[in-house]
């Protein structure tokens, strides 16, 4: 623990997001006091980045404040979750204050703009971490579940894939990314107005932070079934298309795009919502009895995944 601790949140981090009315104390007491509306459901997630592990040491701090809190974001994006309260753990190595201005602005610049207010803070010494954990608010009894998926549902992605994968690609090879590539990799946006509107029209729900395929293989897992996706119709960048090698659309992480499941006879109203969120929305694939995820090339035979990261999946060819 840092001497000026106490300094440190309030000065960085005691009003950073949005101000709300169910706030009732935010940063400064033992706890903070929130009250949540009649009728809701809370839904709650942490996420931690680790430098190193998750992010690169060196990292623009204001990207990195914006993608710490758009992690967690996506995972409420993924039930369908307004957000409503975050708190944060950081773990520093110094007290560098540059730093920490930097970082408490992109996460309240995207706080303020998720309508998310920050509520609680911690501060210790150590290897730089940062833990954030969200709440969100939907409907009582609303929230998009992974188990929720059935035979014959279709499956959709939000946005493109693999495109954040290449940036960190291309950063280890000492590459510079386009800067549309980098901003996919340093600022995700997490697909929140979508999730909401997906309330009552998905089956089920799951953000891609780890690859599609293994995300996708969560909802296979939790619903009981298999799904079968045509590579053809993967949203990606014309690059991660070129040699045949769908590595990155399949299993690059950190996306934050969500992928869902509908009736098929609800798939007249993509489109429209597309249109209205200003946000593709394409239909991959379908689910079906079984396990495992299989995937098609445009010739109807079957992709064989090569990668070691692909070898929990069941092939079931
Ligand atoms: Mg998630």
């Amino acid at each position: 623990m840092f001497d000026s601790e106490f300094d440190l949140i309030a000065r960085y981090f005691s009003h950073l997001g949005a101000s709300r009315s169910d706030v009732l104390l935010g940063v400064g007491d033992d706890c903070a006091l929130l009250r949540p509306p009649p009728g809701m459901d809370l839904a709650l997630s942490t996420d931690t980045l680790v430098a190193g592990q998750h992010f690169f040491a060196d990292v623009d701090p204001e990207a990195l404040g914006h993608k710490c809190l758009a992690v967690n974001l996506s995972d409420l994006a993924a039930m369908g979750a307004r957000p409503a309260w975050a708190s944060l753990a950081l773990t520093l190595p110094e007290v560098d204050h540059a730093w920490l201005a930097g970082f408490a602005q992109g996460l309240g610049q995207l706080a303020e703009q998720a309508g998310i207010a920050l509520v609680g803070g911690d501060t210790t010494r150590g290897a730089l971490s940062i833990g954030i954990q969200v709440q969100g608010l939907l409907p009582a009894g609303q929230g998009l579940r992974r188990s929720g998926a059935q035979a014959g549902d279709l499956i959709c992605v939000s946005g493109s894939l693999g495109e954040a994968a290449l940036a960190l690609r291309q950063l280890q090879q000492g590459l510079e990314p386009e800067p549309g590539m980098r901003q996919r990799l340093e600022r995700p946006r997490p697909r929140l107005r979508l999730g909401q509107r997906l309330l009552g029209l998905a089956h089920a729900c799951i953000d891609i932070s780890d690859g599609l395929l293994a995300d996708l293989g969560h909802i296979c897992s939790a619903s009981g079934l298999a799904a079968e996706i045509q590579l053809a119709d993967l949203p990606c960048a014309p690059q991660l298309k070129t040699d045949g090698d769908w590595c990155l659309p399949l299993s690059g992480g950190d996306d934050y795009e969500l992928c869902f499941t509908l009736a098929a006879d609800q798939a007249e109203r993509l489109p429209r919502l597309a249109a209205e969120l200003g946000l593709p929305l394409s239909i991959i694939g379908r689910m079906r009895a079984g396990q495992g995820i299989d995937c098609r090339l445009a010739d109807g035979s079957l992709y064989r995944p090569s990668q070691r990261g692909f070898d929990h999946f069941h092939d079931s060819s």
